[in-house]
C-alpha cells in the first residue's frame, strides 16, 4: 500500500519559525502522475556544500504537496508596489512565490505543487506576505492542460474582465523577442483614460515597465492583419530557416494594471512572444527627438507559444573582457554583502544591485544558482585582486535557476534606504564595490557599539531571517 502524500496549506507553513521543504512521494503515487506529464526535472542542486553558518532546509518526513493557484500581483492599493513577485493562494492564504519552468499558462490555473521550499519571512513586509513559497516541481491540477503540447500557443489577456471600451486606438501588434525588462516605476498621471477601475478625472500613479524586445520586419511580422491563426504560425513555427530576422528593436510600455505581468514578462527573456490589441504613441524624448512606443491597453492580449527556444546567445567566460559589455552570466550565491546590495558570486564575480532588483528578488539567497540578464561586465583593476564585477542597470533581470537548498534568509526590503545607501547607488560601479565592503565590515565591527542607524544614516531598511 503506497502512502499518498499530505496537502499542506499555506497556513501550516506560516506557523512554521523555520523553512521547510518537500516533494511529492519518491515512489511515485498511482494518483499524480495520471493528471498530467510532469515538467522535466529541475536543474540539480548547487555545488555550494552546507557549512557551520547553513544547514539544509529541513525536509518533512512525509511527502507532502501544496495544491493552490499561482497569480499576477494585482494590488492597487499600495504603490509603488511592495514587490511584483508571483503570489500563491490556498483556500487559507496567499504568499509571494517564484516558481521554475514557468509557463505563462498556469496563471490563474490551479496547480499541485510537488516540490517546493517554503522561506518564512521573520518580518512582515509591507503589503505582502509572511513568507515565500519556491515551487520547484508543479502540475497542472486539470490534466487537459498538461496534454496540450509543446506547440500550444496560449492567448492570455493582460487585464482579466476589463471593459471592452475604447478598442478602435488598440489596433497594433509586436511579434518578437523579449530583450530586456526594466523595472517596474510609478508615474504620476492626470487622466487615465482607458485604463479600467481608475477614476478618470483625477490624478491617479500609473505603475508601468518597459520591454525592449527585437522585432522582425519582413511583410508576415509588419502585416496589419493579426488573427489567431497567424498568432498561431509565428509563435509556433521552427526558429531556424523561416526567413524571419529578428534585428529591429520595439518598446512595449506595460502600464496600468498591465504591470502585474512584470516578473512573468521577466522569466520570458530571450523568448519569442506576441502582443496584440497595441496602442502605439510617439514619445518625445527632446524637442528633436522621438521615437515610437507601443502602450497596452486593457483589452490587450498577451500570446505565446509553450516551447520557445532561447534565441540570444549568451556572453562565454572567455568573451569577457571587463569594459562595460553587456551580457548574461549565470553562478551561485557565495554571500550577502550590505543588505542585500552587493552579492558574491562563484569565481570571484561580484554583483551589484539596484535598488529595484533588489527589493523585488526574495529567492536571491545564499546557496541559489542565478542568472543575470543584460548585466554589464565590469573590471575594476584592483591593485591587490582580480575580480569581475557584474553592474546592474535598469535593463538587467535576474532569475533564479535552481532555488537554494541552505536555510538562508529572504531579502525583504522596506523604504525608504538609508542615506548611505541612496549614496552608494550614485557612485560608479568600482567605488561602489569598494563602499559597500567598507560599509559591511564596519558595521560588523562596531556590532554592539554603533547602531546601523548611526553607520547608515536611518534605520536599517532590511531585515535577514
Ligand atoms: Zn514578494
Ligand atoms: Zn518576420
Amino acid at each position: 500500500m503506497e502512502d499518498y502524500p499530505n496537502i499542506a496549506t499555506l497556513r501550516d507553513l506560516l506557523r512554521s519559525p523555520r523553512p521547510l521543504t518537500a516533494t511529492a512521494t519518491a515512489t511515485a503515487s498511482p494518483h499524480f502522475p495520471s493528471t498530467s506529464s510532469p515538467p522535466p526535472p529541475p536543474p540539480p542542486p548547487p555545488a555550494l556544500r552546507p557549512t557551520d553558518h547553513h544547514r539544509v532546509i529541513t525536509s518533512l518526513n512525509r511527502a507532502t504537496i501544496i495544491v493552490g493557484t499561482l497569480t499576477l500581483p494585482t494590488s492597487f492599493s499600495v504603490l509603488p508596489p511592495p514587490c511584483s513577485c508571483f503570489r500563491f493562494s490556498d483556500s487559507s492564504a496567499t504568499v509571494c512565490c517564484d516558481v521554475l519552468q514557468f509557463q505563462p499558462s498556469c496563471i490563474g490555473k490551479e496547480i499541485r505543487v510537488t516540490a517546493w521550499n517554503f522561506i518564512p519571512f521573520k518580518h512582515n513586509h509591507r503589503g505582502g506576505s509572511g513568507g515565500f513559497l519556491e515551487i520547484i516541481q508543479w502540475l497542472f491540477s486539470n490534466s487537459c492542460e498538461g496534454l496540450k503540447g509543446l506547440h500550444h500557443v496560449d492567448s492570455l489577456p493582460l487585464v482579466p474582465n476589463h471593459r471592452n471600451d475604447d478598442s478602435s486606438k488598440a489596433r497594433y501588434h509586436v511579434f518578437g523577442v523579449v530583450e530586456s525588462v526594466g523595472p517596474v516605476s510609478v508615474v504620476p498621471c492626470s487622466t487615465a483614460v482607458g485604463i479600467s477601475d481608475l477614476n478618470s478625472s483625477s490624478k491617479v500613479n500609473l505603475p508601468g515597465f518597459l520591454v525592449q524586445l527585437m522585432c522582425c520586419e519582413c511583410r508576415l511580422c509588419c502585416s496589419k492583419h493579426c488573427n489567431t491563426d497567424l498568432i498561431s504560425g509565428k509563435l509556433a513555427e521552427n526558429q531556424n530557416g523561416n526567413g524571419h530576422s529578428f534585428t529591429k528593436m520595439q518598446i512595449v510600455y506595460f502600464c496600468g494594471k498591465a504591470y502585474s505581468w512584470h516578473a512573468a514578462i521577466t522569466k520570458l527573456i530571450c523568448k519569442r512572444i506576441m502582443v496584440s490589441s497595441l496602442k502605439k504613441k510617439m514619445i518625445y524624448i527632446t524637442k528633436d527627438e522621438s521615437r515610437v512606443m507601443y502602450v497596452t491597453a486593457d483589452m490587450s492580449v498577451f500570446h505565446v507559444c509553450r516551447f520557445s527556444e532561447n534565441r540570444m546567445p549568451c556572453l562565454k567566460s572567455y568573451d569577457i573582457a571587463g569594459k562595460g559589455e553587456c551580457g548574461t552570466y549565470t553562478g551561485v550565491i557565495k554571500n550577502v554583502y550590505m543588505q542585500g546590495m552587493a552579492l558574491e558570486l562563484d569565481h570571484d564575480v561580484w554583483l551589484l544591485l539596484t535598488d529595484e532588483l533588489h527589493t523585488s528578488a526574495h529567492g536571491l539567497r545564499v546557496g541559489a544558482i542565478i542568472s543575470v540578464r543584460n548585466v554589464h561586465f565590469m573590471d575594476p583593476k584592483f591593485s591587490w585582486t582580480k575580480i569581475i564585477i557584474l553592474g546592474a542597470c535598469i535593463k538587467t533581470s535576474i532569475i533564479v535557476e535552481s532555488f537554494s537548498p541552505l536555510e538562508t534568509g529572504c531579502n525583504v526590503v522596506l523604504q525608504p534606504r538609508s542615506m548611505l545607501g541612496k549614496f552608494i547607488q550614485s557612485l560608479p560601479f568600482s567605488a561602489r564595490l569598494w563602499v559597500l565592503l567598507l560599509a559591511s565590515s564596519l558595521r560588523k565591527k562596531f556590532a554592539g557599539t554603533l547602531s546601523d542607524k548611526e553607520i547608515l544614516g536611518t534605520q536599517h531598511v532590511i531585515y535577514f531571517l
